[in-house]
């Protein structure tokens, strides 16, 4: 029997900075993970956008959230050292339904306090992004939306709660859980443990996961989503994040990515049987298809032949139900707003979809201090370090100090990766680090994530994964 004062279920984005977070406060932190790594589930598979806040409700504790998240991006990776630019995005309409909605988002981000919007007719829009085709007869223009890789910012915030004492155990799934008089006991298939507070950040499981000790109140009934990926350089692409707005309200979302390339998505569909019964991330060609035809009118010079990659997604839709003689009667309407549920300690984050991104480290600041509450340990520490370094990247050096790297270590001469530069050395500090596969590595160094998508350097990994990692 293992004891800690909060046990964290769940090593995504919200698992990961709310472990971060407790660490501010002097207690025992475990975060329990079914996956081999941290960011294998939504948090892997996202629109990468920091958005502004004016899609919230102003006022709603998720719109206050998300603008006070955005404001503060950019001290957040400087701490976590995580690259991230504000490219700025249009939302752009074609048509009077959607210039009604973009005028209430204007007013809504207004209300909500986000700064430097500004509404455009379309020809302002068109000139503002020459990427755009004609036909665009509004705009709202947000200065402040931003992008990043979400792998690096979970990694990073999983990297620093780490070096300040968390712990993180991985295929470590939570099978049972059972309400004590002073906290819980929490059992994986290989191990029992006992905590004052269980947070549930279980993704996609959140629901189920509650369920182990709390009668049904929420389920989620997950939609499905794909993403194209462009080449880097790719002819046609836009600056600006683009948010197309439909007359029906679906609409394409173009990101010129921190990468260099470009991120078409997401669709919204029902799962198909085999996603449902595998919670699998698949890709639909009928939804690639809508995906393509919406960018030859937003975009129309766009290279659609640079595709490179193809992913999917789920969305974790929350909906309010009530049990009837052993049957799961759900309500009508999806909950827009997330739900933080708190029952005698055991904290759980339901249904948490866009842009819970954005606002992973508010809302996990939250939750590590109610649970701090929770165990009467609310003094801060001193001695937490909010600050993490990543991984040097050949990439992003100049040539003298890519020379002068060398001199040191001379593995970051040996690139194993062309497309995306990426070095022997990389790949070996990813390791040290916790990648314990390929996937791992990947998403540390970007290794694979070029035009060859890993066919000519996924074979030396394996091998530097298989051996230990020269020094
Ligand atoms: C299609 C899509 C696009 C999005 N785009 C954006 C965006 O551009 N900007 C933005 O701000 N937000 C965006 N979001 C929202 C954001 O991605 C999510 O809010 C966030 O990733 C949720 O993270 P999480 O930690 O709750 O879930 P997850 O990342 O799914 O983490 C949950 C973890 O719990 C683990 N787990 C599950 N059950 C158990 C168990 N029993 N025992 C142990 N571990 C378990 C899973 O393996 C998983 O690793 C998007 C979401 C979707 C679906």
């Amino acid at each position: 029997m293992i004891r800690t004062d909060v046990i964290v279920i769940g090593a995504g984005l919200l698992g990961c900075f709310t472990a971060r977070n407790l660490m501010r406060y002097p207690l025992d932190v475990l975060v329990l993970e079914q996956e081999a790594d941290v960011c294998r589930g939504i948090s892997k598979a996202n629109t990468g956008i920091i958005y502004p806040g004016y899609d919230q409700k102003p006022g709603s504790e998720k719109g206050k959230l998300c603008v006070q998240a955005n404001e503060a991006f950019d001290r957040l990776c400087q701490e976590l050292d995580v690259p991230f630019v504000r490219p700025g995005s249009l939302m752009v309409g074609y048509g009077p339904q959607a210039d009604r909605r973009i005028r209430r988002k204007f007013d809504d981000g207004a209300a909500g306090g986000v700064k430097g919007l500004r509404l455009l007719c379309g020809a302002e829009a068109e000139e503002m992004e020459p990427a755009l085709g004609h036909g665009v007869t509004s705009a709202l223009y947000a200065p402040g939306t931003g992008t990043l890789d979400p792998w690096e910012l979970c990694i990073a915030a999983y990297e620093n709660a780490r070096a300040n004492g968390a712990a993180f155990r991985f295929h470590s799934r939570v099978e049972r859980i059972r309400r004590l008089a002073d906290g819980f006991e929490v059992e994986t298939e290989d191990e029992t443990y006992r905590a004052a507070v269980v947070i549930n950040a279980a993704g996609l499981s959140s629901d189920r996961v509650r369920e182990l000790v709390e009668q049904p109140r929420l389920r989620l009934y997950p939609t499905a989503a794909d993403y194209v990926v462009l080449d880097r350089g790719v002819s046609g692409a836009p600056r600006h994040i683009v948010f197309h707005e439909g007359e029906d309200g679906k609409g394409l979302t173009l990101v010129p990515t921190i990468d260099g390339n470009l991120l078409l998505g997401p669709t919204t569909r029902d799962q198909s049987e085999e996603e449902q019964t595998a919670m699998d991330m698949r890709v639909d060609a009928d939804g690639l298809a809508w995906l393509a035809a919406l960018c030859r009118q937003v975009a129309p010079g766009l290279d659609l032949s640079a595709q490179i990659r193809t992913f999917g997604s789920m969305r974790p839709n929350p909906f309010y139900v009530t049990e009837k003689d052993g049957v799961i009667l759900r309500e009508e309407k999806s909950l827009k707003d997330f739900k933080l549920l708190e029952e005698d300690g055991l904290f759980s984050l339901i249904g948490i979809k866009t842009p819970g991104l954005t606002f992973s480290n508010e809302l996990g600041k939250l939750v590590a201090k109610k649970a701090a509450e929770r165990t009467g340990r609310t003094a801060l520490r001193a001695d937490f370090d909010p600050v993490r370094t990543g991984i040097v990247r050949a990439r992003d050096l100049s040539e003298e100090d890519w020379a002068a790297r060398i001199m040191q270590n001379p593995a970051y001469g040996d690139v194993i990766c062309a497309c995306m530069t990426v070095t022997r050395a990389e790949i070996e500090q990813a390791i040290r680090r916790g990648a314990a596969d390929y996937e791992g590595v990947r998403r540390r160094t970007g290794i694979g994530m070029g035009r060859c998508q890993g066919s000519r350097c996924r074979r030396r990994v394996l091998d530097i994964l298989g051996g230990k990692p020269r020094d």
